[in-house]
């Protein structure tokens, strides 16, 4: 069965079919040009915004991910602004790195709130995934994506970014919320 996703990240789609391809589920991209505005307030919102763009550009049902990282020390920014945080990605982990120079609590979560929606933008199902773990103060390796270089998962002494992609798809914030979907859309009839 395919899905279209509602994402620009090619490395979303990349990770999403990584962990389903044992389903028999297989995400399709969203169309090109696909970048609606995200200006929910928070991340079931805006995953919402992404899956019911993609279903109305393609007229099928649509799932999409909203994700990013929260620091405690920060309040938990950059939270919904983790893709917006700074220019460059080398940019968003300096700045982080910059902003944690001399803080002792190093707690932090990734969180994503998956939505599926009809063809006509109703909710179909949601679930929702976190990986806890703290920052580093260094940048280490050079796996995955986004912030994973400076993140260390709570049980590991490894950052998300030094493991390979079937450790992190298996302890992820995006593994656990699309292993909630996969169990769902196997017994759903669309
Ligand atoms: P979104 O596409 O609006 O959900 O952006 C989420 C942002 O959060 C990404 O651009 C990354 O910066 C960050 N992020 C989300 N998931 C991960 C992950 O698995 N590893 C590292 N960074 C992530």
């Amino acid at each position: 069965m395919r899905i279209i996703l509602g994402t620009g990240n090619p490395h979303k789609v990349m990770e999403m079919n990584e962990i389903s391809a044992a389903s028999g589920v297989e995400f399709i991209s969203a169309p090109y040009g696909f970048n609606p505005e995200e200006n929910g307030s928070t991340f079931e919102e805006n995953s919402l915004i992404k899956s019911r763009a993609a279903a109305k550009m393609t007229g099928m049902p649509a799932l999409a991910d909203d994700s990013g990282l929260c620091i405690e020390a920060l309040n938990g920014a950059p939270g919904l602004y983790s893709a917006r945080y700074a220019g460059s990605q080398q940019k968003k982990i300096n700045k982080i790195l910059d902003e944690l120079k001399n803080v002792q609590n190093r707690r932090a979560k990734f969180v994503c709130c998956m939505s599926l929606v009809d063809k006509d933008g109703n909710i179909i199902n949601i679930t929702k995934g976190e990986c806890h773990g703290v920052i580093i103060d260094e940048q280490k390796g050079t796996n995955g994506f986004g912030y994973d270089p400076i993140f260390l998962p709570d049980g590991f002494n490894i950052t998300l970014a030094e493991m390979d992609k079937n450790s992190k798809n298996a302890i992820s914030h995006r593994g656990m919320a699309l292993m909630g979907m996969l169990k769902f859309i196997n017994d759903y009839k669309f």
